[in-house]
């Protein structure tokens, strides 16, 4: 157990409920001490502790005028319920808000908020870190290595595709997008953007070129992907789109799991009609389908996007700062779209 971990669970034993009237603040897992130390000055605390899951969670709120949710339980009409009329804020850990019912929130008068902005970079560095990764198959190269297979020398030998001087395609062109464009701008011949509204700033900053979906999946040899989770995003990337990548074709996922359709990626690695991929999120986590553990030149990491000490610690203190703003009357910072404020 670390020292932030033993202060939850210190902070869960010592504040099971409020006291001298101080509104009650229910974390569903853990927040690191930025925002922790910020909450406790001021409410009284409770933490789910690191592997809460929805039983923990549901026994944990009951009573809370703010809940910090994160994306390991969702938070629907059941568990808005179970806190009570008092309910305030959904002071919500991370940028996508796909684990929360923002219409039940809304519906009961209770305020969510995200952590946008803070966890761009870190976000955006993973994916160029896939990017490159997947391109040069560096994780089968090192595979063989570490196997002890690393044969003869020959100018064949682990040979993969190369990202500078590549087309790199971007899907979802908002801030992690933008800011992917940005950080692959010295690589790439072209930077091509499909995006359901045009991004004038970034074509004038970054020379990106907007384009239509099937034409990107046609022309790129990177293809990053950075909408969030919707209705309409729900499989956006499927088997019609991947018939149309060159075979040499890459592509990164850092949004959500549910935006691409596993099993068409796995199938289209194993048949070779995909150069290779980069994953970090997966439909139903932390659970990743057979086929794309078994399929060819795939890099799979388990959804740490935005896991850096320092955006960890900024997430954490912008989840504090909301819940300080809207109990002190002040508004949200940085309220979800379709939010009360
Ligand atoms: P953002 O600034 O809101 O950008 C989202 C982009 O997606 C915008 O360009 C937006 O287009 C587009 N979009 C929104 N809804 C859409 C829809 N229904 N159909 C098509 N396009 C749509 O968000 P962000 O900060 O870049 O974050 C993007 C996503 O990354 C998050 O939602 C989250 O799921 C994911 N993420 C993952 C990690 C990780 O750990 N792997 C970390 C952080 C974020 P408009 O400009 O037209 O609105």
């Amino acid at each position: 157990m670390n020292a932030q971990h033993a202060a939850n669970s210190q902070l869960m034993a010592s504040n099971r409920s409020g006291t001298d009237g101080k509104p009650v603040v229910a974390i569903y897992g853990e927040l690191l001490d930025a925002g922790l130390a910020l909450l406790a000055k001021r409410y009284d605390v409770h933490s789910g502790g690191r592997s809460a899951g929805r039983e923990v969670v549901l026994g944990l709120i009951e009573g809370a005028t703010v809940v910090c949710s994160d994306p390991k339980v969702r938070t629907d009409a059941e568990l808005l319920d179970r806190c009570g009329p008092q309910l305030r804020l959904v002071a919500h850990f991370g940028v996508g808000y796909d684990q929360v019912d923002v219409a039940a929130c809304a519906e009961r008068g209770v305020i969510v908020t995200n952590t946008p902005g803070v966890l761009t970079a870190a976000t955006a560095e993973l994916a160029v870190a896939l990017s490159l990764a997947a391109t040069r198959g560096m994780f089968e190269a090192s595979n063989e290595l570490r196997a002890g297979r690393w044969g003869t020398w020959h100018p064949g030998a682990y040979c993969s595709g190369q990202v500078s001087g590549s087309v790199v395609g971007v899907i979802g062109m908002g801030r992690i997008g933008q800011e992917y464009a940005r950080m692959m701008r010295p690589f790439a011949a072209e930077i091509i953007y499909w995006n359901r509204s045009p991004k004038p700033a970034a074509e004038a900053d970054l020379g990106a070129r907007r384009v239509e979906l099937d034409e990107l999946m046609k022309s790129a040899d990177v293809i990053s992907i950075h909408t969030p989770s919707t209705p309409e995003t729900h499989h956006l990337i499927g088997a019609k789109q991947l018939a149309l990548v060159k075979p040499t074709a890459v592509l990164v996922n850092t949004a959500r799991g549910s935006v691409v359709d596993g099993s068409a990626v796995a199938a289209a690695l194993t048949e070779g009609r995909l150069g290779a991929a980069g994953l970090d999120v997966f439909e139903n986590e932390p659970n990743v389908p057979e086929d794309l553990l078994a399929a060819p030149r795939a890099v799979l990491l388990p959804h740490i996007g935005s896991a850096t000490w320092r955006t960890r610690n900024e997430m954490s203190r912008l989840v504090a700062e909301n819940v300080i703003a809207v109990l002190d009357g002040e508004g949200p910072l940085t309220p979800v779209p379709g939010s009360p404020v």
